[in-house]
C-alpha cells in the first residue's frame, strides 16, 4: 500500500483493531491511521533513571536492578485484598517490594531471580518500592525507557495505543512524505517526519524527544502561518478604490478640542497612507482603554466622506453604537456630513428610513451594531469599514465586509492587548498599529480591593464625590445576560440603594435585557449628568465614555476576568479629575486576592493581560477557535513564541520566492494548507 493510502485508511486496518477498538479510537477523534500518528502523548514517564538501593530517596520514582532475596509473602487482609511482599537486594542495600492482589506473582518472583524494578520509593517506616513494574534484563519494554502517556478513552489502554502506533510506523517505514521541504528542515534544524513520529511516540532520550516535539510545533505553526500569509497575498491582489488625501484634514484635526498625541498621529498617518492604496487596507489598531481610538476612526471616516464615500463603524453593543453616533454626529453634522445610526432594535419604520438613506447615499457616515451586516442593508458606495472593540475577530469576518462593498478598506480597533508577535499570527493577514500612549493629563486610577467591612465607608465616599459634582458606576456581575436571578438582583439592588443608601441622589440602572431605547435614555441622562449613580451590569464594559464619572465600584469583582476589570475601570478617569476604582472582593481565596492586587498595582492593560494569562492559562484567555484558526494540536501560541518567530521567517522566505506556491517542490505545502483549512477557508 502506498503511504498516502495507509495514512488515510480507516483505523480498523491497524493490526489488532476490530470494530470495538475502532469505536474507542473514534471517540478520541482518531479515525485514520494518520490521525493515530498525530495522537501525541499528553505526557511522558521518564523510566531511564537507575539507582542503587542505598541511593534511593523518599518519593522518587526510579528503576533498580536487583535480585529477589526472600520468598514472596502473602498477607490476606480481607476478601479481595491480598498484599504481597518480597525483599530485593543489589549489594548496596535491601528494599521491600509491595504489590496488591497480583496472583500471578507466585510464578515470577522467586528467590535468586534478577529483574529491573520500576516504582515509587518510600523510606519510612521502612524502605519500600510500591507496586513496581518488573522485567527481565534484556527483555525490557516498560522500564529503562521514556514511556508515553496517551489520552485514553474507555476500551483503550496505553499498551493498545502504543502497539497500534508501532504497527502504523512499521508499515509506513520508509514511505512517509515529509510536508516540510528538506531545505527548510536543514535550515531550521528540524527532525525528518519519520524520525519525529518515532521519537514522539517511542523516545530514545529526552533530547531526541525534544527535537521531535520541536519539529511538530514548528510544523503546526508553519502551516497555520503559511495559510494566513497566503490570504494576505490574495488580498494584496484584490483591488480597492483609493481614498485620497484630503486638503481639509489638517483643519479638521485642528478643530478638535484637543491635540492628538504622537501615537495617535503616527497611527493616523499609517491609516491614511494605507487607504490611499488601490489594495484594501486591513489594519488592527491596538490601544489601551482611553488611548483615544475613536477620534482616529473619526479622522479616517472624515477622509472617506471627503472622497464622497461611505464609511461604517460597527460597535459590539447598542449603547456604544449610540454613543459613537452622538460623538460623530456632533463632529460631522456642522460640516454637512450626514451620520446615520442603525441598530437591530430600531422600530421598523425608523429602520426603513435609515436603510433608504444608506442605500441612496444620503447618509455618508454610518454607525451601528452588527445589524450593519444583515442582508437588508445595502450601501451606496461603502469603502471603509471600522470595527470597534472587536475582540473576536475571525479570519473569515472580512468576507462579511467585502460582501457589502466592493473591497472596502477595513480597520479593527481593540483594547485587548496581545503581544505584537502574537497579533501577527492570530490576525496573520492584518497590519498592526499600536496607540502606545495615553492623552496627557491622565492620572492613575487609584484602585482599592476591599471587603464587606468597608461598605459603609465606600457609600460615604460616593456621596462625597457626588457632592463634588461627580458621578459613579456600580457594576454587578452578570455571568449570562439572561440569568433571571441576577437580573432581578441588579434592579433590586438599585432600588435598595435608591431607597435606603442614597435617598437624596438620583440612582438608575442599566442591564442588557432592557430595550435599546430605554438603555439609550438612561445613558443619555447619565452622560448629561442627570443621574448620579448608575447601577449596571457589565454592559457598560466596553467603550462607554462619560468623563465626569469618577468612581467605578465593582461588586463581586472576583467573578470578573482581569482584562474585564481593566475595561470596567477604564470607564472612569476619562476626564481631568482624579478617579477611583473600588473592587469588592467577596472571596477569601488567595488566588482572588492575588488578582485584585494586580489591579491595584498597575493601570497598564498589557501587564494585566499577561497576568490574566498567567493566572488563568492561555486556554481560557485566548482560545484559537474564536479567531477562526484551526485548533492547535501541539503548539501553544504563548509558550512557543520563539518557534513562532522562526516560522514567521521561514514562511516569509518561502512566499517571497513562490507567492502562490506553484513551484513543484512546494506542492506538498499547498496540499497541507488546503487540508488544514478546509473547513475555514476556501482557496479559489
Ligand atoms: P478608547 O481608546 O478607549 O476608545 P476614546 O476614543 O473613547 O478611548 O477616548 C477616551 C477619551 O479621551 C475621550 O473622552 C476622548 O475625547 C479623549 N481623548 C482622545 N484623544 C485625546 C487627546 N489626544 N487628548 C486629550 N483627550 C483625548
Ligand atoms: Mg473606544
Amino acid at each position: 500500500m502506498k503511504e498516502h493510502d495507509l495514512l488515510s485508511s480507516d483505523i480498523r486496518f491497524v493490526k489488532g483493531v476490530g470494530e470495538k477498538r475502532a469505536s474507542a479510537f473514534y471517540s478520541l477523534g482518531i479515525h485514520t491511521a494518520g490521525d493515530l500518528l498525530s495522537h501525541y502523548p499528553r505526557a511522558y514517564e521518564d523510566r531511564t533513571v537507575y539507582k542503587k538501593i542505598i541511593e534511593c530517596e523518599h518519593d522518587e520514582t526510579v528503576c533498580i536492578r536487583a535480585t529477589v532475596s526472600s520468598a514472596l509473602r502473602k498477607n490476606v487482609i480481607r476478601k479481595n485484598m491480598t498484599i504481597y511482599t518480597a525483599k530485593l537486594s543489589d549489594g548496596t542495600g535491601v528494599i521491600e517490594a509491595v504489590w496488591f492482589n497480583m496472583r500471578f506473582l507466585d510464578n515470577q518472583i522467586k528467590v535468586g531471580s534478577e529483574f529491573i524494578f520500576y516504582g515509587k520509593i518510600q523510606t519510612s517506616p521502612k524502605k519500600r518500592i510500591q507496586t513496581p513494574i518488573f522485567e527481565r534484563i534484556g527483555a525490557q519494554k516498560q522500564t529503562g525507557r521514556i514511556v508515553p502517556v496517551y489520552p485514553l478513552s474507555s476500551g483503550l489502554t496505553q499498551k493498545i495505543i502504543s502497539a497500534s502506533v508501532a504497527d502504523v510506523l512499521n508499515r509506513t517505514c520508509g514511505t512517509l512524505k515529509d510536508p516540510i521541504p528538506e531545505t527548510i528542515r536543514k535550515k531550521y534544524n528540524l527532525c525528518d517526519i519519520e524520525k519525529a513520529y518515532r521519537q514522539i511516540h517511542f523516545p530514545t532520550s529526552a533530547k531526541e524527544l525534544e527535537y521531535a516535539r520541536h519539529r511538530f510545533i514548528f510544523e503546526e505553526l508553519f502551516f497555520m502561518q503559511a495559510a494566513l500569509f497566503m490570504l494576505k497575498g490574495r488580498r494584496n491582489k484584490l483591488s480597492a478604490i483609493p481614498i485620497k488625501d484630503c486638503n481639509e484634514m489638517p483643519d479638521f484635526i485642528k478643530s478638535l478640542p484637543f491635540a492628538l498625541t504622537n501615537a495617535q498621529n503616527r497611527v493616523l498617518t499609517e491609516i491614511l497612507s494605507d487607504i490611499k492604496n488601490d489594495t484594501p487596507m486591513n489594519r488592527l489598531v491596538q490601544g489601551d482603554v482611553g488611548s483615544g481610538k475613536t477620534i482616529i476612526a473619526a479622522c479616517a471616516m472624515f477622509a472617506a466622506a471627503k472622497s464622497g464615500m461611505q464609511s461604517a463603524l460597527m460597535a459590539p453593543t447598542e449603547i456604544l453604537a449610540a454613543q459613537h453616533y452622538e460623538s460623530l454626529n456632533s463632529l460631522f453634522s456642522p460640516l454637512g456630513i450626514n451620520v446615520e445610526l442603525l441598530t437591530g432594535s430600531m422600530t421598523a419604520k425608523a429602520k426603513k428610513e435609515a436603510l433608504s438613506r444608506i442605500k441612496n447615499g444620503e447618509s455618508i457616515v454610518i454607525v451601528g451594531t452588527h445589524a450593519l451586516f444583515s442582508e437588508q442593508v445595502e450601501f451606496n458606495n461603502l469603502n471603509l469599514v471600522i470595527t470597534d472593540e472587536q475582540h473576536r475577530f475571525g479570519v473569515n469576518q472580512r468576507k462579511l465586509f467585502s460582501d457589502k462593498g466592493a473591497n472596502p478598506h477595513t480597520l479593527v480597533m481593540t483594547a485587548t492587548p496581545i503581544p505584537r508577535t502574537l497579533a501577527l499570527v492570530v490576525y496573520g493577514d492584518l497590519e498592526v498599529s499600536a496607540i502606545d500612549e495615553l492623552p496627557p493629563g491622565r492620572q492613575k486610577i487609584d484602585t482599592f480591593p476591599v471587603g464587606e467591612n468597608m461598605r459603609e465607608r465606600i457609600y460615604a465616599f460616593i456621596k462625597k464625590e457626588v457632592a463634588a459634582g461627580h458621578q459613579a458606576y456600580i457594576v454587578c456581575p452578570l455571568v449570562e445576560e439572561s440569568e433571571q436571578l441576577d437580573l432581578k438582583s441588579v434592579t433590586e439592588y438599585a432600588q435598595t440603594l435608591s431607597d435606603e443608601i442614597f435617598p437624596d441622589l438620583s440612582v438608575a440602572f442599566l442591564h442588557g435585557k432592557m430595550k435599546a431605547s430605554q438603555k439609550d435614555t438612561v445613558m443619555t441622562h447619565f452622560a448629561a449628568g442627570d443621574i448620579d449613580v448608575l447601577v449596571a451590569t457589565s454592559v457598560i464594559e466596553v467603550g462607554v465614555n462619560v468623563p465626569n464619572a469618577t468612581i467605578m465600584v465593582v461588586e463581586n469583582a472576583e467573578r470578573f476576568g482581569l482584562s474585564q476589570l481593566h475595561q470596567l475601570r477604564g470607564r472612569v478617569g476619562r476626564g481631568k479629575d482624579k478617579a477611583y476604582c473600588i473592587l469588592f472582593n467577596q472571596s477569601k481565596q488567595t488566588y482572588a486576592q492575588e488578582r485584585m492586587e494586580v489591579m491595584k498595582r498597575t493601570n497598564d492593560g498589557f501587564i494585566i493581560a499577561e497576568k490574566d494569562l498567567e493566572l488563568r492559562g492561555p486556554g481560557e484567555f485566548f482560545g484559537t477557535r474564536q479567531h477562526g484558526l484551526p485548533p492547535l494540536n501541539i503548539a501553544n501560541l504563548y509558550s512557543d513564541l520563539d518557534v513562532l518567530t522562526e516560522t514567521t521567517k521561514a514562511v516569509r522566505a518561502l512566499l517571497d520566492e513562490d507567492p502562490t506556491l506553484s513551484l513543484p517542490q512546494n506542492q506538498p505545502i499547498l496540499a497541507k494548507i488546503r487540508e488544514i483549512f478546509k473547513q475555514n477557508i476556501t482557496f479559489s
